[in-house]
């Protein structure tokens, strides 16, 4: 099991100084699975290669139990590919033998450490399930220029079909810690066998590894679920962590919060008929193509789906508890594949610039920017107006004036306690006039619900096109 990492940055043999490995030596350590050496094949001024050569015992696997299947599998404990190919194992000895890198330390280098370098990694046999294409889209979205080599399952029966096995080289202008990090997590996400057991800690450690890259990667759900061999609840925890915003839990948040706003709006039957104009803008905008944001429990897309005109809709939501109940309520599963193909629901947060947000014609954020902090209301205005950017925009949310006409809601308080802030009309106008002016686009301001002569409609909404 061969690793090799090389830089061409003159003087290229400062890699050894990054890994804290000596070009000139042959170290040797040992692991509880086996051997790990690290030598240089090459170490000029112009290129220089660090090899992490794994040397897994099989015998050893299966003494402390770390091989496929325990004690059950007799033949498969003794032959399989865990020694031949980059694995969890590989990860490990990462972490071991490169422990100083791949948390960004260097004596001698402290400057290097912080530079982007054109670094290439190349991995010797590694097993993609999924295939090259699920490769690349683990590495891609990160930068990397991945080749990718497959090998025959058997060079003599080429009838036998092609394994899961690849010779992979990646190459970026990338730190070296960026670089070890990132094959460190998805080494084993493309794996999917752990040879230890997944519990707690392996939470923190996909957060603290995924720090700075994974919150924005377009398959983190499927990153965070394989590293965590689909263990649901840990799954759950991790992606609502990755994405939460401060010390919201969001799904908590989620429950209460229907009950407490639906109470206090009920005799109005005002969320149906928010909904309703919603969908009534999106329908008169010509929508086709329509992001749900904020979509908790999905009633919108609900509806959407009863008009043909809407193609397809997409769903986000940063509750992961919600997406299950919408997913539930949608009846996704059994749905006829024809509509089944219309909606997509995702976990995400608004907070962060997301790929997979760009491309639609229509958003609608139905109350949910009041639940955003005020300071960080600025990365929400980015993602939705600079970097989703859809044709057009149906936000609605509470208007504060109306506050006093809700028999049951105390003087000066929010409709729920989860709601940041609310906005008179006069406030949401200023900040909707902001929107425009900064990213192009102009916007009608309508209420919704029934309208009072003094303190206006109960709801506001903002229809932004450009
Ligand atoms: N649009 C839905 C739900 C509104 S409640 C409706 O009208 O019925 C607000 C929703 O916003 C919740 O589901 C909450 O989980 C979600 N939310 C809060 N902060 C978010 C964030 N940063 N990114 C995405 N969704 C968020």
């Amino acid at each position: 099991m061969l690793l090799t990492i090389t830089n061409t940055n003159p003087p290229a043999t400062d890699l050894g100084y990054l890994l804290h490995k000596n070009p000139a030596r042959l170290q040797s350590f040992e692991l509880s699975f086996g051997k790990a050496h690290v030598f240089y094949p090459k170490a000029s001024e112009q290129e220089c290669t660090a090899a992490l050569l794994l040397d897994v015992d099989p015998v050893e696997l299966v003494r402390n139990r770390r091989g496929p299947s325990g004690e059950g599998g007799m033949l498969e404990q003794y032959v399989n590919d865990r020694p031949y190919v980059a694995s969890s194992f590989m990860s490990v000895a990462i972490a071991r033998v490169f422990a100083s890198a791949l948390s960004g330390g260097s004596k001698h280098r402290p400057e290097l450490v912080s530079t982007p370098l054109p670094l290439a990694a190349g991995i010797a046999v590694l097993p993609c399930r999924g295939g090259e294409d699920f490769l690349r889209r683990l590495f891609e979205p990160l930068g990397y220029q991945v080749v990718a080599d497959r090998y025959p399952l058997d060079e003599k029966f080429p009838e036998w079909g092609e394994g899961p096995y690849y010779k992979v080289e990646i190459a970026k202008h990338v730190t070296l810690q960026e670089l070890l990090t990132h094959l460190y997590v998805l080494i084993p996400v493309l794996d999917t066998n752990k040879h230890y057991w997944v519990g707690k800690d392996e939470v923190e450690k996909l957060l603290r590894h995924g720090e700075g890259w994974l919150q924005a990667h377009p398959e983190r759900e499927a990153i965070v679920s394989r590293y965590l061999r689909g263990f649901r609840s840990l799954t759950r925890e991790a992606l609502a962590r990755l994405t939460e915003d401060e010390s919201v839990d969001p799904d908590a948040e989620q429950e209460t919060k229907e009950e407490q706003e639906h109470a206090i709006e009920a005799s109005l039957r005002l969320h149906d008929a928010r909904l309703q104009q919603v969908v009534a803008e999106l329908k008169a905008h010509g929508a086709k193509r329509v992001l749900d944001l904020g979509c908790g429990e999905g009633k919108l897309i609900r509806e959407l789906l009863k008009d043909k005109q809407f193609e397809h809709v997409l769903g986000m939501d940063v509750s992961y508890r919600s997406l299950e109940v919408a997913a539930e309520r949608l009846h996704l599963e059994t749905m006829p594949p024809k509509q089944r193909e219309r909606v997509q629901l995702i976990q995400g947060s608004l907070m962060y610039r997301d790929k997979r947000l760009e491309g639609f014609d229509a958003a609608a954020v139905v109350e949910v920017v009041e639940h955003l902090d005020e300071p960080r209301l600025a990365a929400f205005e980015r993602v939705l107006f600079e970097f989703a950017r859809p044709r057009i925009i149906v936000l609605t949310t509470p208007n504060f004036e109306y506050n006093v006409k809700f028999e049951t809601l105390p003087a000066g308080q929010f409709r729920h306690r989860d709601h940041r802030f609310e906005w008179t009309r006069d406030q949401f106008q200023n900040w909707a006039g902001v929107m425009c002016e900064r990213f192009g686009y102009t916007v009608e301001i309508k209420g919704a619900g029934e309208e009072d002569q003094k303190v206006g409609a109960p709801t506001q909404m903002g229809v932004f096109s450009r």
